[in-house]
């Protein structure tokens, strides 16, 4: 049996950062493992066979107004400024998402003139409501059932095989409403995409001589050799009680990839995704990589989004249900203290990249107060 002082399933970006964290700032041996054949798990990027730099799980796009991470993460990066901009195409045209004033205009045939007048127009749309319980409430109060339907019912319908209606209200509210003409997907102070890609972060936050890195390799299998007194999980939590409970389950995706030859570095979409919320369109969106990496090439490579219900599994399913569910194994999970549970499938929420950076932060600070004051809370019952 192979012993080091922590073992770290998944090697993506909450067990990555979790990793560097205790080899360099608590001088633990760590051993990294990840089912997948590589690491940075759903931020993986690799030059396809035209050489074009593509994210193996559909467009990451980084964004944050933590300095914490910025700061934790460019140890290991330069950035490359991007703000991403997305449209939806809506009976033939392309019209910008978030809603702005472009897209109220171009969707309603109007002249509105400055915020107020848009401001105006959208209240007059409008149908308030008292409680956002689901999704449909959340766009339908703010633009009215035209734009819901337009924008938002077809393509959430297709992407979590959901009516907005049954989803929390988180879910669509991700998407802000603009009165202005900022036509920027995002507002967060920080955008900008580590300059040589995300596996090369990966590889040099993971470069610690602390750090045993083994890919293609799946805990259930390594466990009978390797032994560790902590354990940190950033896999599905159900499976780490083996479904003790049932099934949370996920969206997943499948991506069709086309290159287009593309002379004189030009580039195919006139902006990095392109959204589809016409519901007879199979797939949801296609993204251009290239906007996204700056890339400059002869040919270009795009990735068409279908939402699928098997597969990896990308998206949990916000819905009151699952959320108890999780919260079983959640209570379980509190009877392990030599277990942290940490990222997107751990903690089954839709969190961004900085926020799992974050919350793995947080997350081995605290154990390592814990650690130090009162060591015997950490050991397995
Ligand atoms: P993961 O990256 O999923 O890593 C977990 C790892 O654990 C996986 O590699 C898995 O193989 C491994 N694992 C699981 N079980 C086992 C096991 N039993 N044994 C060994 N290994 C195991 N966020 C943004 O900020 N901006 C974006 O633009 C953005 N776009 C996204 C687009 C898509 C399509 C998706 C799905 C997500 C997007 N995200 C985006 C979210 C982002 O991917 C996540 O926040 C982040 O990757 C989560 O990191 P993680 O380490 O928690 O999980
Ligand atoms: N959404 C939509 N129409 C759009 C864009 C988003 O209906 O043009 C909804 C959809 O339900 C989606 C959610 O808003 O799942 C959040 O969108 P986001 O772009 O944040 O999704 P992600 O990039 O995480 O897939």
């Amino acid at each position: 049996m192979e012993t080091f002082d922590a073992i770290i399933v998944g090697a993506g970006f909450a067990g990555s950062v979790c990793a560097r964290q205790m080899a360099q700032e608590h001088g633990l041996r760590v051993l990294v493992i990840d089912r997948r054949p590589h690491i940075a798990g759903n931020a993986h990027d690799a030059l396809d066979a035209h050489g074009i730099l593509c994210h193996t799980y559909g467009p990451h796009i980084f964004h944050t107004n933590a300095a914490l991470v910025t700061n934790f993460l460019s140890r290991f990066t330069n950035w490359r400024p991007y703000e991403h901009r997305v449209v939806a195409e809506v009976d033939g045209r392309f019209v910008p998402v978030p809603i702005n004033r472009t897209t109220v205009q171009a969707l309603h045939s109007v002249e509105l003139a400055d915020e107020s007048d848009v401001i105006a127009h959208l209240d007059a749309l409008a149908e308030p409501r008292a409680n956002l319980r689901n999704s449909e409430d959340a766009v339908v109060a703010k633009v009215g059932r035209d734009l819901y339907e337009r924008l938002f019912r077809g393509y959430t319908r297709k992407q979590w095989a959901l009516d907005p209606s049954e989803l929390h209200a988180s879910v669509c509210a991700r998407i802000p409403v603009r009165t202005n003409d900022d036509d920027r997907y995002f507002t967060d102070k920080f955008q900008q995409m580590p300059a040589d890609g995300y596996t090369a972060m990966f590889e040099r936050m993971l470069d610690h001589p602390n750090i045993e890195v083994r890919v293609g390799t799946a805990y259930q299998d390594a466990c009978g050799s390797v032994t560790a007194p902590q354990l940190v999980w950033t896999g599905p939590i159900d499976a780490f009680f083996h479904y003790r409970f049932g099934r949370l389950p996920y969206r997943s995706l499948r991506f069709e990839y086309e290159t287009r030859a593309t002379p004189g570095g030009r580039l195919a979409q006139p902006v990095a995704s392109v959204n589809y919320p016409n519901e007879r369109i199979g797939y949801t969106r296609v993204t251009e990589f290239r906007h996204l990496t700056g890339q400059v090439a002869d040919s270009s490579t795009l990735a068409y989004e279908f939402s699928v219900s098997d597969g990896e599994p990308y998206y949990p399913i916000p819905q009151a249900q699952n959320r108890e569910l999780f919260h079983r194994y959640e209570a379980l999970a509190k009877s392990r203290p030599d277990v942290l549970f940490v990222g997107r499938l751990a903690r089954y929420q839709y969190l961004n990249m900085d926020q799992v950076v974050a919350g793995a932060l947080v997350a081995v600070d605290r154990w390592a107060q814990v650690r130090q004051s009162a060591p015997q809370l950490l050991r397995a019952a």
